[in-house]
């Protein structure tokens, strides 16, 4: 196979993504559809609210009655009942009457207006007054006053969510507020991680000389977590092609295979040259820093009955950091787009650099940085050492900023665009000075 050309991350992005497919819908219970793609438009069987009911806890009463009531001259009214939430109360308010309603609790017949306790003696009293009772209203409220209507939220009939919509906690409380306990969602997808080296050991164990601990497959298997993918771990496959081949066989039953090392160019480095016989599509290097050597290829599984199945394999770079970042830039926009997800991007912002980022030779430089606000403005910094295998400072960084591979540098007070890494903890990081 001929070695392809160094590729811009636009053009191995778009290469990698057009061999990953959305994948298949499954019904699924709510719980289980935090942040999955909805695969179906979702109509209201019901009328939420499903009756006029109350806004407030107060009285139920006719506004007509207490259309003159005010603080010096209160109307006094019969208390006829109680009008808890979940029952239908089953008498009527007629004139000089009212009932006691609670949130939530349908309106009585004859009521067209709630009187919040505030604006009734109920306050001043020890106990509420039970059926029979009095009660003295001492403001006047025009009718539907503190009454939410039928239908007010949702109307029975009319679609709630639409299929394509990112289910976050209000919207699966939504699904829920119609009635359904489950829902049709895209497939989340099993994403094999596969650690490759001689030199690996998994933690727990302990290192004989010139061993290091695997910590690819966690990170790896964790950000596989975070975007919504089922890591299938299947630890490490050593540097001989028996091993390697008989390691990838078991990722082709995923949906997408993620190895890490073994794709630049030392003796060992022999996961490229099984994408290159195994492979559809294949390159290996991208202009970028760190993760310049970075595989992908479609892997071809070869079903029962003569069918073929292609599942993608993203070979990660060897070094802590190149992993992870390859995988922020490519691996996660893979996963989202299974999940039928549309916005791949990572968020990002703009901040001004507190010191310069050099680019030597014409890639695209991710740099690992800190981000804070002040007065109102993004600043990034480094977040220490660059070097790829330096993962402590990827661990501090809570964005990646970018210098263009045709600027060799960016200065101090210049302005960068900053991939957000972690944007949730970002955003209360603000303002520490
Ligand atoms: P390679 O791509 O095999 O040349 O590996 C590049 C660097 O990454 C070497 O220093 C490896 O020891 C290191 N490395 C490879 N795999 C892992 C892993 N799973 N965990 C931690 N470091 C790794
Ligand atoms: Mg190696």
């Amino acid at each position: 196979m001929k070695i392809p050309a160094m590729l811009s991350v636009e053009d191995a992005l778009e290469r990698i993504l057009r061999y990953t497919p959305v994948l298949e819908a499954e019904e699924r219970a709510l719980l289980e559809c935090l942040g999955r793609v909805l695969a179906e438009d979702v109509r209201a069987e019901v009328d939420i609210p499903p009756l006029p009911d109350s806004a407030m806890d107060g009285y139920a009463v006719r506004a007509q009655d207490i259309r003159d009531a005010s603080l010096t001259a209160p109307r006094t009214l019969r208390v006829i009942g109680e009008a808890p939430a979940g029952r239908v109360f089953p008498g009527e308010v007629r004139p000089g009457t009212a009932v006691r309603i609670m949130t939530g609790a349908p309106v009585p017949r004859g009521a067209d207006t709630v009187v919040p306790f505030e604006e009734t003696d109920e306050m001043n009293r020890r106990r509420s007054p039970g059926a029979g009772g009095d009660v003295a209203i001492r403001k006047a409220f025009s009718a539907g006053a503190h009454i939410r209507n039928a239908g007010e939220d949702v109307r029975k009939g009319t679609t709630v969510m639409e299929a394509g919509a990112v289910l976050r906690p209000a919207a699966i409380g939504v699904l829920a507020s119609v009635g359904r306990a489950t829902a049709r969602v895209v497939r989340r997808p099993v994403v094999a991680v596969l650690a490759t080296g001689d030199e690996l050991m998994e933690p727990g164990l302990r290192l004989e000389a010139g061993q290091i601990y695997n910590s690819n497959s966690y990170s790896v298997a964790s950000a596989v977590l975070r975007y919504g993918g089922i890591p299938k771990v299947l630890g490490i496959a050593r540097d001989n092609l028996p091993d390697l081949e008989a390691k990838i066989a078991k990722g082709l039953e995923a949906d997408m295979l993620i190895t890490s090392a073994g794709v630049s160019h030392g003796d060992y480095d022999i996961v490229k040259d099984v994408l290159a016989q195994k492979g559809e599509v294949a390159f290996w290097t991208v202009r970028m820093r760190p993760a310049k050597p970075l595989a992908f290829g479609a892997l071809v599984q070869r079903l029962p009955g003569g069918r073929e199945r292609r599942v993608p394999h993203l070979g990660l770079p060897g070094n802590p950091v190149s992993a992870l970042v390859a995988f922020e830039i490519f691996a996660r926009a893979a996963i989202l787009k299974m999940q039928g997800r549309k916005k791949l991007d990572k968020p990002s912002i703009e901040a001004i650099l507190e010191e310069p980022i050099t680019n030597s030779d014409g890639r695209r430089v991710y740099a690992r940085c800190a981000v804070t606000r002040r007065g109102g403005r993004y600043y990034a910094r480094l977040s220490g050492s660059q070097g790829s295998n330096i993962l402590t400072t990827m661990a501090r960084a809570n964005g990646l900023a970018i210098c263009p591979e045709d600027v060799a540098q960016l200065n101090a007070g210049q302005t960068a665009r900053v991939l957000m890494l972690d944007w949730d903890e970002y955003q209360a990081l603000d303002e520490q000075d």
